[in-house]
């Protein structure tokens, strides 16, 4: 019996936040396979000393469009509608499948440097996207976008439905879902249509519902129900859902939530584009809570730890409750985002997977070292992310993202002189 590797004398923060010290962690074929005192160097590949260091589960990030880094910065300082209608659309509708791939590259390299062992994303040609991560090493759960009002509806749900089909078990890393964009672009039967897809397939949904207040009340206007009304009565909570959002859950939505429903909150996306306080923040704790980003053309960050450091900030200062939003309760919501995904990974205990982080805090920017989830939630960033490892693979080494080319920011010069000599294009969709 060899050991791929072994983390020697670990400090360990486990998915509940709790701290234990002088662990070691045996790593072999993709999985934690033994947590001992014992030592066996002898017997194992690759041993790396984390006496100085942290280790915990993988972040996830529960929400993103990773092709949109293409666009970081295309569309600032304009409200939701212009944002979405007069600048990224138009431009999303001459995007090219070498946009998209280029975009993903780049988003899933930011990610692996920022600690995420893996993502849900929610975009079209996503087959681009699942190159990307094949590629890559990380892991990620893929929901091809479908817009139920769209004239090739039908010709969409067929080609994304054969795109299930075609990378549903091409790798453990990759797992596949339908993508309804949201209710408000997909009408009752098409909504519906795409739903029972997905329960043929037997995969989940991945949607964004009640963004803002004006979503709900035109829901409210048009349909007679919420926008978690309508998707509860199309079936979509019968099947593994993740709701991007959710923002204006109302009090009486929140009976649809079950234990397959997972919501993935993005607050940076939030206070950008003014979408107000919503009513996530009022008793959170009996939601789903998990943590996205949303894309970089909004966010214009992919890092999970940012989004629940202004998810913590916005709850205590909005609330006046500096006692609430506590360390352990973000982390929680950090670590929930594996349970939304099928990867057996999110916990350091035998025969999960090895999906791990480990953290240098001994930087200038996180020493001295109180309280090591303060540390990470409010004053890690990147550099304090020593290594990344992916089903017991190296990502991130010593610092350096492996898995990645280094020339991607020219790759993403190139595409971005591309994107603006095309300019925009005509879009039929409207926020
Ligand atoms: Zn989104």
């Amino acid at each position: 019996m060899t050991y791929d590797i072994l983390l020697k004398n670990a400090n360990i923060i486990d998915h509940e936040g709790k701290i234990s010290t002088n662990i070691n962690i045996y790593i072999k074929d993709g999985l934690i396979t033994n947590i001992t005192d014992d030592i066996y160097e002898e017997i194992t590949k690759e041993v790396i000393d984390c006496s100085n260091y942290f280790v915990t589960p993988g972040l996830v990030n529960l929400h993103t469009h990773t092709p949109m880094n293409v666009f970081k910065g295309i569309a600032e300082d304009v409200n939701a509608d212009d944002w979405f209608n007069t600048e990224i659309w138009p431009y999303e509708s001459k995007m090219t499948e070498d946009d998209v791939y280029v975009g993903s590259l780049a988003a899933i390299k930011e990610m692996i440097d920022n600690g995420v062992t893996a993502f849900a994303d929610h975009y079209f040609c996503a087959d681009r996207i699942c190159d990307a991560v094949i590629e890559t090493g990380i892991k990620a759960d893929i929901a091809p976008t479908v817009f139920g009002m769209s004239e090739d509806f039908n010709e969409t749900l067929e080609k994304v439905t054969n795109m299930i089909k075609e990378k549903k078990d091409i790798s453990s890393r990759l797992n596949v879902r339908m993508g309804p964009h949201a209710p408000y672009t997909c009408p009752n039967d098409t909504l519906k249509k795409i739903i029972n897809r997905a329960k043929e397939l037997n995969v989940g949904i991945h949607l964004h519902v009640s963004e803002n207040q004006q979503q709900v009340d035109e829901s409210l206007k048009i349909y007679g129900q919420t926008p978690f009304e309508r998707v509860n009565d199309a079936g979509g909570f019968d099947i593994p859902c993740i709701i991007a959002h959710g923002l204006w859950i109302t009090q009486d939505d929140r009976k649809y939530l079950n234990d397959n429903t997972y919501i993935a909150v993005c607050p940076k996306t939030y206070m950008k584009l003014s979408l107000g306080l919503g009513h996530i923040w009022d008793n959170s704790s009996e939601l789903p809570l998990c943590t996205g980003t949303d894309s970089a053309a909004s966010s214009n960050t992919l890092d999970p730890i940012e989004q629940a450091r202004l998810f913590a900030l916005i709850g205590k200062y909005t609330k006046y409750a500096p006692n609430s939003f506590i360390l352990s309760d973000i982390w929680k919501m950090l670590m929930r985002g594996h349970e939304a995904l099928p990867f057996n990974s999110g916990k350091i205990e035998e025969n999960y997977a090895a999906d791990l982080v480990i953290w240098d805090f001994k930087l200038h920017n996180t020493a001295p070292i109180y309280n090591p989830l303060a540390s990470i939630i409010y004053s890690s960033n990147s550099s304090n992310v020593l290594y990344n490892i992916v089903d017991g693979k190296i990502l991130k080494r010593n610092g350096v993202v492996e898995t990645v080319s280094e020339n991607l920011v020219n790759e993403l010069s190139k595409v971005s002189n591309d994107i603006l000599r095309r300019g925009k294009g005509k879009t039929n969709l409207v926020f």
